[in-house]
């Protein structure tokens, strides 16, 4: 819907804002978001505060697929499109929601949200990247701003309405559920926006090595679903209406992108993620299955091999798991992924030599990966080699350093070695990337205490701490 269209509808608007102070008042116990409300679209420092108020709310009514391994595909991807795309005005935040609805949505200020539904949905990593591309050209190009013509409260609002979103019409017609359907239309961005977004997007997951293919054919295939089930349409298609032209404009950008040689990972990694993602759904047993006669039908294909040793790893079945494993390991010494997932299996079972050995393996194919990093720093609490366990945790944070596990393992492992100002440091950290200030602010102070206001650590901590203090006013 258009700025001039709501002008003309003030009560849909209305409606929106009386469930949005349900919403917010009814599911935590908490006030209003400490945002200051706006005159017109929000600036640049406003989204920042929208993004982080929205993950916060976020965090009180969704449930987030907790996996180490889930948390690292979407950022790697999206890493990848950042880094291609140059500097950038936000830090920017990726999560999977676990819902199996077909969803993902940007929120202004750098944080975007995936739907489990829509991995399981997407046939390749390419495709994941088209819809992220998509997504954080709507957040660099800050298109909410120059569409919605709201000021920042209702941009928050209206944005939280997602997190009720259900598609189908039984769904429209269900009360509070129904309103969040139609409070989603109304921030559907404009037919040149995501015109904007595709071509930019597409471009963009292109110059970092992905397939532009995948960029249309996701989109199709959305054409397709829109055709087939007009009534009940996933929210995906609310909020980024599909229409013709926009795969004749997919279609146009990927031609004029002639030929491009894209850097696939083989095996494409989303596999095992749609695995974690089945097991998390408790649908192990039909994953057990599946992937048994997958690797029954191929016994000399490392991949069949690989995701049922990892679907028997992930439902405890070690033994069985190792040795197709090593089967596995055997046809292709060379998946960084397989000799990580190793490295796991062989800490889990005390093994810790043949451990070390499949974790230096991955990190002599792939030195700069935080998750094998994190893995290791594992390994390494359990051989009770603590110093070089801050090692590693240390090098997953320089990798990624806006995730918040390896600052919380590292605060873990500092305790355990009675450093504790760097212990407090690190939890207040983790805290912070997890957008929970108030207990930031009071692990830095325990810290600021511990290591001297004036040691180098304490003006780090100050610096942080007074930004932290700002922002909470
Ligand atoms: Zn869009």
């Amino acid at each position: 819907m258009n700025r001039q269209a709501n002008r003309f509808r003030p009560c849909h608007v209305r409606c929106a804002w009386v469930l949005l102070v349900t919403f917010f008042v009814s599911g935590c116990g908490t006030n209003l978001p400490s945002v200051l409300p706006s005159l017109g679209p929000p600036s640049e420092d406003e989204e920042v505060r929208i993004s982080r108020e929205f993950r916060r709310e976020a965090k009180k009514h969704v449930k987030f697929v907790n996996d180490p391994e889930v948390e690292r595909y979407i950022e790697r991807i999206g890493q990848r499109i950042l880094a291609a795309m140059g500097p950038q005005p936000f830090d920017y935040r990726f999560f999977v929601i676990e819902d199996p609805q077909l969803n993902a949505f940007a929120v202004p200020g750098g944080s975007i949200y995936f739907y489990s539904g829509l991995m399981e949905r997407a046939k390749s990593t390419d495709e994941i990247a088209g819809v992220l591309g998509h997504e954080i050209v709507h957040i660099k190009g800050r298109h909410m701003a120059r569409s919605s013509g709201f000021d920042m409260y209702s941009v928050l609002g209206l944005l939280s309405m997602l997190l009720l979103t259900r598609s189908g019409a039984g769904a429209q017609a269900a009360g509070a559920v129904g309103q969040a359907v139609a409070a989603t239309r109304e921030i559907a961005y404009s037919r040149q926006l995501e015109m904007e977004a595709d071509t930019l997007g597409e471009r963009y997951m292109a110059a970092a090595g992905y397939d532009p293919k995948g960029s249309v054919a996701f989109l199709k295939q959305l054409d397709q679903e829109r055709n087939l089930s007009p009534v009940d349409i996933p929210p995906y298609l609310m909020t980024h209406p599909v229409t013709q032209e926009r795969v004749a404009n997919a279609e146009l950008v990927l031609k004029s992108l002639g030929k491009t040689e894209p850097r696939v990972e083989i095996p494409d990694p989303l596999k095992k993620i749609k695995i974690i993602i089945r097991l998390q759904r408790h649908e192990g047993d039909a994953v057990l299955d599946e992937y048994r006669k997958l690797a029954r039908q191929n016994p000399q294909d490392s991949e069949a091999l690989h995701l049922y040793a990892f679907a028997q790893h992930m439902k405890g079945q070690l033994s069985e798991a190792k040795d197709n494993y090593e089967k596995a390991r055997k046809l292709n010494p060379d998946n960084v992924a397989l000799q990580r997932d190793l490295g796991r299996l062989y800490t889990q079972t005390g093994d810790f030599v043949s451990a070390r050995a499949a974790f230096d393996r991955a990190l002599a194919l792939e030195p700069k990966e935080s998750l094998t990093y994190l893995y290791l720093g594992e390994l390494l609490e359990n051989e009770s080699d603590l110093r070089a366990a801050a090692g590693a945790y240390i090098n997953a944070l320089n990798l990624s350093p806006l995730w918040d596990r390896p600052p919380y393992r590292l605060g873990v492992v500092y305790s355990k070695l009675d450093r504790l100002g760097d212990a407090h440091y690190y939890l207040g950290r983790s805290f912070l990337l997890q957008d929970e200030d108030q207990k930031a602010i009071a692990e830095y102070e325990r810290a600021i205490k511990i290591s001297g206001e004036n040691s180098p650590r304490g003006q780090v901590i100050r610096e942080e701490l007074k930004a932290l203090r700002a922002r909470r006013k």
